[in-house]
């Protein structure tokens, strides 16, 4: 691939297994923003945000996003890399950007399945099913607006990948 991949969408939406799957499909290198943070700082997205605040959660993850940028292929972003202006049109011009796009009910529902793996703080404190609700509400904007393509997520995982990469025009690997 010429181009790095950004994998943007809400918290749940399957950046993370989308990336995994369509790296290992396509034979690309694969990077989380998220993953590549908590290695830089050794500490934990909650960690990160209890000690320096959303505020400093979000430089670092501007830097994070810089930083892998030069290494990867496949990038899977945190849900709320598109909230700076900066972050948005980096990806747009380094790269091809997809959004994985699900309904609030469907993310909601995969996260209270999941609670282990979800090790990011609530933003609101709330139930999950209402945050998914106004978390689009305020994003879904922005992640159409920055997006290249929009891809169904609401599909199996399997053909998530096989539609991002035809319409990438990506080959199977092996
Ligand atoms: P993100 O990285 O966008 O927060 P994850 O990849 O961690 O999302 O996925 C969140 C949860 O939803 C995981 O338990 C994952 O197995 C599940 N999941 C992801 N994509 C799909 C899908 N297309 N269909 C069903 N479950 C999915
Ligand atoms: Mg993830």
């Amino acid at each position: 691939m010429a181009l790095p991949l950004y994998l943007i969408g809400a918290r749940g939406c399957g950046k993370t297994t989308i990336g995994e799957a369509l790296a290992e499909a396509s034979g690309y290198a694969f990077t989380d923003t998220d993953r590549h943070l908590q290695q830089a700082t050794g500490r934990s997205v909650a960690e990160i945000v209890a000690a320096e605040g959303w505020e400093g959660f979000r430089r670092r993850e501007t830097a994070s996003l810089k930083a892998v940028t030069a290494a990867s292929s496949v990038i899977a972003t945190g849900g709320g890399m598109v909230l700076a202006a900066e972050n948005r049109q980096f990806m747009r011009e380094h790269g091809r950007v997809i959004y994985l796009q699900a309904r609030a009910d469907v993310l909601a529902s995969r996260l209270e399945a999941y609670p282990i793996q979800d090790q990011r703080p609530t933003l609101t404190g709330r139930p999950v099913a209402d945050e998914m609700v106004e978390v689009l509400a305020s994003r879904e904007a922005l992640y159409r607006e920055t997006a290249h393509y929009i891809v169904n997520a609401m599909q199996t995982p399997e053909r998530v990948v096989s539609e991002i990469m035809a319409l990438l025009c990506l080959a199977r690997a092996g």
